[in-house]
């Protein structure tokens, strides 16, 4: 089955074309035919990419004013690379969604209760979900023949029992407003966990596994035989790890504090918090860890300075987990950070030894951009860098839920 795997945001269409089926799942040989992004929609300098692997990258700018029309053009320009012989191609469409609330536990054909329950959820995610469903609207209207499913970040995470997913909050905010711990990443934390077991030909009861997903936005997560039993993103995706704009975990009396002395706004103060903090914040310089780690080599204190944060707070979460799994058979490291800085990870998992966990310096420096194991032969814990792949397991999810949905119709 040909799938077509959209993440929309407010003014770029990220895009995969996957095939897939339920032998090719077993198999691991799905294809990734196509992928790409128009960016800067809504402008007469809209760029749109896109890669048919091998060949190099197909990149173009022009007026793309709606998000209808950004569709079109993707579509269009997937028959251009010969990727689709005709848009009838495309059997399927998945969403990724950022946050489905207590609604959803698992990805699902998107029907007019569906598109409610999203909707409702914005309140929780204003700055996601109405974009993913104007992805939606958008691709209903170009393939209306077409299963479109949902995919949430947050539903894998909604096996965190209520010990780790309610706060030490009034419980009435919990029953009024649903304050709780949602936890984001949750395709990418499923994804690298089932890697795992699949590298290791281990069933789902048989792993503890703990998973480190740092990029822009960084969270970890205890996977319990296949089940996320807690994670370090909260109510919002703005709690947990030290992030390369955001601060993690904090004092809220801080936040009061800083918005009485420099007279600051709600508004000012969630601009502050979404971006100005974490390793931008710290280091007053980037939030990229590529500048700060080249900064610390050539001697800034204050890039140092946030590196440091940024790992110790990754390992006293490993702690926080190892205590809360009881026994740890993997670690792994994903996301733009975790799959190419040999440094932090070698520094988040420094004096771990007692724990189980020991890196092989070789072995870690080596593995970059790659997937293989970088503990060392004595190490207890595998510890793993496992790229992540999202859009794969949306496609998967999206052939399983049309599957099933076929099914349930008889
Ligand atoms: P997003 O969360 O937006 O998907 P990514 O997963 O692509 O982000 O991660 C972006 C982060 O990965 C940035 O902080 C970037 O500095 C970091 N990164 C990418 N490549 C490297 C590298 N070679 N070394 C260190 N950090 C890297």
């Amino acid at each position: 089955m040909k799938i077509l795997v959209l993440n929309c945001g407010s003014s770029s269409i990220k895009f995969q074309l996957i095939e897939t089926d339920a032998e090719m799942i077993e198999s691991d040989s799905d294809r990734t035919i196509a992928r790409g992004g128009i960016e800067r929609i809504g402008t007469n300098e809209a760029t749109l990419k896109v890669v048919v692997p091998p060949n190099p990258a197909r990149s173009t700018t022009e007026e793309i004013l709606s998000y209808q029309a950004a569709l079109n053009r993707a579509v269009e320009a997937l028959k251009e690379c010969s990727a689709v012989a005709d848009i009838s191609q495309i059997e399927a469409v998945g969403h990724r969604v950022v946050h489905g609330g207590e609604h959803f536990a698992a990805s699902v054909v998107i029907d007019g209760k569906v598109e409610e329950d999203i909707q409702k959820c914005a309140e929780l995610a204003p700055l996601h979900n109405p974009h993913n469903l104007r992805g939606y609207y958008v691709a209903r209207k170009l393939l209306p023949q077409v299963p479109q499913v949902a995919v949430f970040d947050t539903a894998f995470h909604q096996s965190v029992p209520p010990r780790a997913h309610i706060y030490g909050l009034p419980y009435s905010y919990y029953r009024r407003y649903h304050i709780r711990r949602y936890g984001f990443h949750g395709t990418s934390h499923r994804y690298v966990a089932l890697r795992y077991r699949k590298i290791f030909g281990k069933a789902r009861e048989d792993v503890n596994l703990i998973t480190a997903h740092l990029g822009n936005g960084c969270s970890i997560t205890a996977i319990q035989k296949g089940q996320s039993i807690d994670t370090s993103m909260g109510f919002t995706p703005q709690e947990g790890l030290v992030m390369g704009t955001r601060c993690g975990d904090i004092d809220p009396a801080a936040l009061f504090y800083i918005m009485s002395k420099d007279e600051l706004t709600l508004h000012d103060m969630a601009t502050l918090l979404n971006k100005f903090c974490g390793l931008y914040g710290i280091s007053g310089e980037s939030n990229d860890m590529r500048d700060l780690l080249a900064a610390s080599a050539r001697g800034g204190e204050q890039a140092r300075l946030a590196i440091e944060v940024f790992c110790y707070r990754i390992k006293k979460y490993i702690g926080a987990y190892s205590a809360a799994l009881g026994h740890v058979d993997g670690l792994v490291f994903t996301g733009g950070i975790g799959e190419n800085a040999p440094a932090v990870r070698a520094l988040a998992c420094e004096g771990l030894g007692e724990w189980g966990i020991q890196i092989d310096a070789a072995r870690n420096a080596a593995m970059t951009g790659k997937e293989g194991e970088i503990s060392s032969d004595g190490s207890r814990v595998r510890v793993m860098v496992i790229p992540t792949n999202e859009e794969l397991l949306i496609a998967r999810d999206t052939f399983r839920a049309v599957q099933k949905g076929i099914r349930d119709r008889g």
